[in-house]
């Protein structure tokens, strides 16, 4: 017979990996189980382009091309890049981590605004280094709180531009300021997952930055407008000294033939990329006048320049109940609570009549709530 095993079992993991909150996704499925129209997780809802669609078949005995040679040549000539200074990640997410790990540690700071992306957090924990958190300006970014948190410590800063969740975006001078701020051995990532729907006047310089600059990274993925969320793809791009350093770590075949092939043919489809990003520009638009005029019962929908508005609820209807609310209409968003958003809902951008039946409900309840 075993005896009783008094001290706790097994293996501790580092206290600084039992400190992390792991992310949290949206929910997909209604109590019962029964599907939900997802507007939690900032999917294209136009799906996929066709052109990926058929790009999909590979030959899956084989190991795909460790250095996704054909996608990162045709990322270098879409952006006017040299695609030895392109590397590719499973998800950006991926690369997010690897730039966390590759240059900061155990007594190294890492910053990032109140309300980042949460994957930030994660990154900065999980190599050890400590998050420095900047307080936010109006749930947008603070480039002069960014600076004054700035330390010998600071390895690296990252910044999500536009922001998710808030939507917020800073523009180009806000961007060249932040970078103009920072000693040159810190590294300033701009993540740009969101950065194709942002119209082309709009677009805030940071690749630029990343050609002209050392210690400059822009991270970009498929998993947004390209509608290949489920494949994992992203890329970032930067000086090589960087690029070698997330090259030494990454894992070897971290991109599948079938997500390199089907990233090559959806970056081709340029007719699919601009109808999502003026549908989206479009009902954005549409949205936000709709909950604007709720105003009066507390909903204020965030200025966006990504394909999701952050809703805050200041009155008598709650963002908690709206969630629900819309649930039972089967509609699922995203409330945050977990990101110190408990006041807020983050939905994204969807079908017409779907953001019109979501504008109706909201009404509807905000009147009831009164
Ligand atoms: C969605 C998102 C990403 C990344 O997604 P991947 O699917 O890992 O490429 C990165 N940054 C922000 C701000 C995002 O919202």
């Amino acid at each position: 017979m075993p005896e009783t095993i008094t001290t706790t079992a097994g293996p501790e993991p580092k206290p600084w990996i039992s400190a992390i909150h792991a992310y949290v996704p949206g929910r997909s499925t209604g109590a019962d189980g029964q599907r939900l129209i997802k507007l939690s997780a900032n999917e294209n809802p136009l799906g996929t382009s066709p052109a990926a669609l058929a790009a999909r078949a590979q030959a899956p005995a084989l190991y795909p091309d460790p250095d996704s040679t054909a996608l990162r040549e045709a990322i270098g000539a879409a952006h006017g890049i040299d695609p030895a200074r392109v590397v590719m990640g499973t998800g950006s997410d991926e690369l997010l981590n690897l730039i966390a790990q590759g240059y900061a540690g155990p007594g190294d700071e890492v910053i990032y605004v109140r309300y980042g992306f949460s994957v930030y957090d994660i990154a900065a924990r999980r190599c050890g280094a400590t998050p420095v958190v900047a307080p936010h300006a109006d749930y947008g970014t603070d480039v002069d709180a960014l600076l004054a948190l700035v330390s010998e410590r600071t390895r690296v800063v990252f910044v999500a531009n536009p922001n998710n969740p808030t939507g917020s975006y800073l523009p180009g001078g806000e961007i060249a300021r932040l970078h103009a701020g920072l000693p040159s051995d810190v590294v300033l990532v701009i993540d740009q997952a969101y950065a194709e729907y942002v119209a082309p006047q709009d677009a805030d310089g940071a690749l630029a930055l990343s050609a002209a600059h050392d210690n400059v990274l822009v991270t970009r993925t498929f998993s947004k407008i390209f509608g290949l969320a489920g494949e994992r793809i992203g890329w970032a791009t930067g000086a090589p000294g960087l690029i070698g350093t997330l090259n030494r770590i990454r894992g070897p075949f971290n991109v599948s033939a079938t997500g390199q092939a089907m990233a090559l043919a959806a970056l081709g489809d340029t007719a699919f990329v601009e109808a999502s990003r003026v549908h989206n520009r479009d009902e954005r638009a549409r949205f936000v006048t709709r909950l604007e005029a709720l105003g009066n019962h507390g909903l204020r929908p965030l200025p966006s320049q990504a394909n999701f508005v952050l809703v805050l609820f200041e009155g008598a209807l709650s963002a908690e109940a709206a969630f629900e609310g819309l649930a039972d209409r089967g509609y699922i968003v995203r409330w945050l609570p977990s990101q110190g958003l408990p006041h807020a809902l983050r939905i994204t951008i969807g079908a017409a009549h779907d953001m019109d039946a979501i504008a109706d409900a909201l009404a509807e309840m905000a009147d009831a709530a009164k």
